[in-house]
């Protein structure tokens, strides 16, 4: 793959800002030369521009290299520089899987990029000889999302591994869930597929969706081109200092997964007993996508109650569908308590 044939001129040719602290390099004392306030405040100096202590330690945990790794304000800065790192205007497509994460359209929108929609084939599945059909040299980028928003799948890593192989642009792994999944992750794979890119995130499993913290990892020249293009101090030092003191506690984050499997499983046993639940779809994430008679209906009578799951009745795809977040055992129970009350009333 010839990297900078996927990229647009103008950030090939652009000149990266500069930033006072990544400029310097070596040992200071007296920090005069990014227009600070000098009186500690604790925040009173910009963060680390590429936020190294973070990275080596998340390099660690993923078993890739710091310089595999960029980060972003949630995942969802990185799909939109991805876009802009890669799709000329008017001209290159990306690609889609939908149903799927509603960010990728609008990104490209933003972009004024168009959009070449793939749907999956019934039960979620990839066509993958009509992605590879639909594809030529302005398919910029195709987005595969695995677990699959909203549908809940694994995209099994065997056609993963024939599209990267056949496809000629970039491909984009979302993995946001891929910690509640028995599947491996495609960050095994980087070193095999120069046109991986993988995303994940800390606002799923490591509990942490408000500090806004999104990993890209890639080979290390897709990492350089975000490094060129992104904001110079695009993670806050409260969002590095929280994520380094979760990754010092990986306990936590790995009891709060095995609780949402465990209520995953009890979630889906109880749901399937009501009898307006017309199918619960397999599910390797934290949350189940659900068929029922009428979706709106239990959507507005769980809102009286004060419960609020998500309304997916008229994506395409999920006709008839609410998606349902796993959440504490105890608000699982007041969940399914309220949906007995509901096929009372039927
Ligand atoms: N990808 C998928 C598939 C998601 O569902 C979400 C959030 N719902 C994101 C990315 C964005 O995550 P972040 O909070 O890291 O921006």
């Amino acid at each position: 793959m010839e990297l900078s044939s996927l990229v647009r001129k103008n950030i090939l040719d652009m000149t990266p800002y500069a930033s006072a602290r990544s400029e310097f390099n070596g040992l200071a004392e007296v920090f005069l030369d990014a227009n600070e306030n000098p009186f500690d405040t604790t925040f009173n100096r910009y963060p680390d521009p590429l936020q190294k202590k973070l990275k080596k330690k998340i390099a660690f945990e993923k078993q890739v290299k710091p310089s595999q790794i960029f980060l972003g304000n949630g995942s969802d800065e990185a799909i939109d520089l991805l876009i802009r790192i890669f799709c000329e205007p008017k001209k290159d497509h990306i690609l889609t899987l939908p149903p799927t994460y509603g960010m990728y359209k609008v990104s490209a929108a933003l972009s004024d990029i168009a959009i070449v929609n793939i749907p999956l084939k019934s039960d979620f599945i990839v066509d993958t000889e009509s992605v590879l059909a639909k594809a030529n040299k302005h398919s910029k980028l195709l987005f595969i999302c695995s677990p699959n928003n909203p549908t809940g799948n694994d995209i099994p890593l065997e056609q993963i591994k024939i599209i990267l192989t056949s496809f000629k642009g970039i491909v984009v792994v979302d993995e946001a869930y891929i910690d509640f999944s028995e599947q491996n992750s495609c960050t095994n794979l980087l070193a095999d597929y120069p046109n991986l890119i993988v995303l994940q995130t800390f606002s799923k499993a490591w509990g942490l969706a408000g500090i806004r913290l999104g990993m890209a990892f890639a080979n290390v020249d897709i990492i350089a081109l975000f490094n060129k293009v992104k904001p110079p101090y695009n993670i806050n030092q409260l969002t590095q200092s929280a994520a380094l003191a979760a990754l010092d506690n990986a306990n936590e984050k790995e009891a709060n997964v095995q609780s949402v499997l465990q209520q995953r499983d009890y979630l889906r046993a109880h749901l399937s007993t009501f009898s307006f639940v017309k199918k619960i779809y397999p599910s390797d994430a934290n949350f189940l996508l659900i068929k029922m008679d009428d979706p709106l209906a239990v959507y507005h009578f769980l809102l009286e109650k004060n419960i609020i799951v998500r309304d997916r009745s008229t994506t395409y795809g999920c006709e008839g569908c609410l998606r349902i977040t796993i959440g504490t055992p105890t608000e699982n129970e007041r969940l399914i308590r309220a949906l007995s009350n509901f096929k009372k009333q039927l």
